[in-house]
């Protein structure tokens, strides 16, 4: 089934790792450990505050808001319930507190990383991951992921000019290695800018889908899987077979 393809490249977030549960540990870390915040009830400023980071990240997705104002507006627009008023200098240092808080609680995961490095035996490798380029590296650098991804091999978005799922965020770093996107397969958990964004570019596509969502479009995933994991010892045990 993987006969023709020749590099397979990652998205980051979710994909490689559970940034969701990092992401509510470090929100709830920073809800108690600031002054804005920690005199509130938990439960009915997170509900506030994830509609509002879901709310923002739609309208960032439609082009209308930046990566910046998300993560202020969030924060900004859930304290108002709470007749709280700030201005984005005090939200700039809360996502700040936030961000070095999650950076803190990254681990690397060993396991997937060792799958990885197997897998490099075989393919060629990479990430393409939407955000900024020194918070990605952060991340990059707390799971342990340059001990198997080369800095050539990361592409992330702010340095590429283009986020997925922009055809341009998948084409451009095939130059880098000299193949066509006929021989790339792409994985990742975002079914629009991953799964969406690769099959548009000509690739196939893997959708990891923990939560075992129906497909939002007709668009066809070549998998779809619950874990990096699963995915990872399959095509493992199986690529010698296929060569
Ligand atoms: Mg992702």
């Amino acid at each position: 089934m993987l006969k023709n393809i020749k590099l397979i490249l990652f998205d980051l977030d979710n994909t490689l790792f559970s940034f969701e549960s990092y992401w509510t540990q470090a929100t709830m870390n920073t809800f108690y450990r600031s002054n804005l915040t920690k005199q509130l009830p938990f439960d009915e400023f997170f509900s506030h505050y994830r509609y509002y980071d879901h709310h923002f990240w739609e309208l960032h997705y439609q082009g209308h808001i930046s990566l910046d104002e998300v993560r202020q507006q969030r924060l900004i627009h859930a304290l108002k319930h709470f007749d709280q008023k700030i201005g984005i200098e005090e939200a700039d240092i809360y996502f700040r507190d936030f961000f070095n808080n999650l950076i803190h609680l990254l681990e690397p995961n060993e396991e997937i990383n060792e799958y990885l490095r197997e897998l490099k035996k075989t393919y060629r490798v990479g990430i393409i991951t939407n955000g900024k380029a020194s918070e990605q590296r952060s991340k990059l650098v707390k799971l342990n992921l340059y001990d198997v991804f080369t800095e050539g091999e990361i592409f992330i978005s702010e340095e590429l000019g283009f986020e997925k799922p922009q055809r341009e965020a998948f084409h451009v770093p095939l130059s880098y290695y000299g193949l066509k996107s006929e021989q790339t397969l792409y994985i990742g958990d975002s079914w629009n800018n991953d799964v969406v964004g690769a099959i548009n570019a000509g690739m196939s596509a893997v959708w990891i889908n923990p939560a075992g969502n129906n497909p939002p479009s007709e668009h066809k995933p070549l998998f779809i899987t619950e874990s990096i994991i699963k995915f990872l010892t399959s095509i493992l045990k199986n690529s010698r077979l296929l060569l």
